[in-house]
């Protein structure tokens, strides 16, 4: 690691600063230091919209969602098809589902006031610790740690961390925590989201530009781009194919029991194509307006699978199981691709999670 003293508060104010002056303005933000018109609902929806899609994609259905449902209590007492439909092409619709309940929650349990703390939050249905922590600082000035890929980038960098991804997310987590204060903590965290989507970016960082270029061990080091590390990868054969996540109108999930022979025989499993070269023809189990949620990798004995997640509402002869089951029963492999659909992960999205 490249020696670069760790002043904390130079860090600090440089970032605030820097915050200061060059703020994105967004729909959803209150201007940088103006912490009394921050809303917790506009916080809350731009975080779950932003959880699959980029800042232009999100802007216009947030705009819309505000002017048909401008407080959370409008939004709670819409009804399901429409909040639905306005929610179609932004991904998973078990996200919309999320947030209906979060906002009937927060609207019958809460008297429509969103809790102002990190547990509170979290408390909520469809709720996860990088959305509470994001909320509870935006929102509520708490002191929170809002670590997502791209905080866990900034911080790879900043300290020159050559523990590879994914071990050293709890170490990346640790990092971020240790920049935290009790001085603008709502600023504070969106001043490391801007840094690391607009200057210190995946590729070709703008370290010139960057106003923590003087505290950076990876800058130091003269490769900053080389972090975060990745863990090697492996030598097994690998694998294609593609999982399905069925939920049907109660939000269930469609699983199947998979043959006693073979790999997992006799378990429960997502529906999925044939496990082979990228190639290989895909035939979804169910005719539905299928969307891909992304993908996962999961690393058997004898080879390395990569799975494309395809999501859709549909009907059919499966085992429905609330997710919450699912995630618990499902061996690992169709866990993950489970939690890419139903929360994107929260688990994987935002990488503070493990
Ligand atoms: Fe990222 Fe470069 Fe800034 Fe370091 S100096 S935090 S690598 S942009």
């Amino acid at each position: 690691m490249a020696s670069v003293p760790c002043d904390i508060p130079a860090i600090r104010a440089v970032l605030l600063g820097w915050y200061d002056a060059h703020a994105r303005e967004l729909p959803w933000r209150a201007a940088p230091g103006d912490a009394a018109i921050r809303d917790p609902y506009r916080v809350w929806l731009s975080e779950v919209m932003l959880q699959q899609t980029t800042v232009p994609h999100a802007t216009p259905y947030f705009r819309t969602f505000l002017a048909r449902w401008p407080t959370v209590g409008d939004l709670a007492a819409a009804p399901d098809a429409e909040v639905m439909a306005a929610w179609a092409g932004l991904g998973y619709y078990a996200r919309a589902r999320n947030l209906l309940a979060c906002a009937r929650a927060v609207s019958v349990h809460h008297g429509g006031v969103f809790p102002d703390t990190e547990a509170g939050l979290l408390a909520l249905p469809g709720v996860g610790p990088y959305t509470a922590a994001a909320v509870a600082a935006i929102a509520f000035e708490r002191p929170a740690n809002v670590v997502d890929g791209n905080v866990e980038r900034v911080m790879a960098r900043l300290f020159a961390v050559e523990m590879p991804l994914p071990a050293a997310k709890p170490v990346l987590k640790r990092l971020a925590a240790s920049l935290i204060a009790d001085d603008r903590p709502g600023d504070w965290a969106q001043a490391l989201m801007d840094l690391g989507a607009t200057v210190c970016r995946p590729r070709m960082p703008l370290c010139d530009q960057c106003p923590l270029i003087e505290h950076c061990a990876g800058f130091a080091g003269g490769n900053p781009e080389r972090y975060p590390l990745k863990a090697a990868k492996t030598d097994r054969p690998r694998r294609f194919g593609t999982a399905f996540v069925l939920f049907d109108d109660q939000g269930r999930v469609g699983l199947v029991r998979r043959p006693d022979k073979g790999l997992l025989g006799g378990m429960l499993g997502l529906p999925t194509s044939d496990w082979g070269s990228p190639d290989e023809a895909v035939v979804p189990p169910a005719p539905a307006d299928w969307r891909e949620a992304g993908t996962i990798t999961h690393v058997f004995t004898h080879f390395a699978l990569t799975l494309t997640v395809q999501t859709a509402a549909a009907q059919g002869n499966f085992i429905w199981t609330p997710p919450e089951r699912a995630l618990a029963d499902l061996p690992t492999v169709f866990r993950k691709a489970l939690a890419l659909a139903v929360d994107g992960g929260d688990t994987a999205r935002h990488p503070s999670a493990g």
